[in-house]
């Protein structure tokens, strides 16, 4: 139910793809003020079709706005956005001093730290806080957030990412949400590409594929990918695989989050073999033309 509070704050939501675009959408449901933008004509179509306003920039959305929630591709779009580049001022110089912003993009702990130590140089509250659930969990508004920030920060930012998340996770100062999405995702990553191999190996032996995932995913080898995103086309009517792989998580993000994680793993000097293997996979599938695709497709490099 729309409450007084959630009618009189304006969002201004920024990147508008296959995650921002439901995310602003349950927001505009809940009774949110939303202004939105995207660079892609046809996100900006999709999501005023659902009566949600569209402004003409990111700094016309942001006029007025109580909270700015940016859900861009790239740790380079994010720093752009907030920091500017050759032909764009940064938002952080525009926003008025008690705006609080909330960046949902899974970008490197160095790119987000950096633009978290400009706002608060500027005086603006800003949290990391990237997500986890898909774009089924996008649309169903129930993602998990995995949050870095003040614990004032992420207080404030709590009832608008209850709107969109069903787990919302405090992991630590300003860098340490996108620190532990990193963690996930590697995991992730090499989740689907051994789900990947055992299901091509069960169907060289004959195993139907779909009785296979069953015995595993209810057997020790069970996982998400199993439970929720089936890497074979027509086992899960709603995962990507049945949708011709469409619409979900690009092969290209994955292999973005991979290269975050080995490059944190460098920073650090932490020990990671099978992010590293698995990141030569994506990155193969990718190179043969498989980019856009969501990324369960890789199940094709191992057929
Ligand atoms: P997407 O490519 O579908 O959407 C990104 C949108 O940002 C595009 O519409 C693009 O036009 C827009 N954009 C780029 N630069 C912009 C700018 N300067 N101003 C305004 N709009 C701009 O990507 P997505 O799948 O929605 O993912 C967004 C982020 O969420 C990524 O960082 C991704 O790693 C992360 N993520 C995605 C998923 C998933 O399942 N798709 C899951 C978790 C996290």
């Amino acid at each position: 139910m729309t409450n007084q509070n959630q009618r009189s704050t304006t969002i201004a939501f920024i990147g508008l793809g296959n995650m921002g675009g439901p995310m602003a959408a349950n927001l505009h449901k809940a009774g949110y003020v939303v202004a939105a933008f995207d660079l892609s004509a046809a996100a900006c179509e999709r999501i005023a079709s659902q009566g949600i306003m569209i402004a003409g920039s990111a700094a016309a959305a942001c006029e007025g706005a109580d909270i700015v929630i940016s859900m861009l591709p790239a740790g380079r779009h994010v720093e752009a956005l907030y920091l500017g580049d050759a032909s764009q001022a940064g938002l952080l110089e525009q926003l008025k001093p008690d705006t609080l912003v909330i960046d949902s993009s899974t970008i490197s702990t160095t790119s987000a730290l950096r633009v978290a130590h400009a706002a608060q140089a500027a005086g603006i509250a800003m949290i990391d806080a990237p997500v986890s659930g898909g774009t089924g969990g996008a649309i169903a508004g129930t993602l998990t957030f995995m949050v870095g920030g003040s614990d004032d920060s992420v207080e404030r930012a709590r009832p608008v990412l209850e709107v969109m998340g069903k787990n919302i996770f405090y992991a630590g100062v300003a860098g340490a949400g996108q620190a532990a999405k990193i963690c996930n995702n590697m995991l992730l990553g090499i989740l689907m590409v051994g789900t990947s191999e055992a299901l091509a190996l069960g169907k060289v032996n004959g195993l139907d594929p779909a009785v296979l995932s069953e015995i595993m995913r209810l057997s020790s080898g069970g996982n998400w990918a199993l439970e929720k995103y089936n890497p074979v086309p027509g086992i899960m009517e709603n995962a990507p695989a049945s949708k011709a792989y469409e619409g979900g998580f690009g092969t290209d993000l994955m292999l973005k989050d991979l290269g975050l994680a080995m490059e944190s793993a460098h920073a650090t000097g932490a020990i990671t073999p099978l992010g590293t293997l698995a990141r030569q996979v994506y990155a193969l599938h990718s190179k043969a033309g498989n980019g856009d695709l969501d990324f369960s497709s890789v199940i094709r490099q191992l057929q």
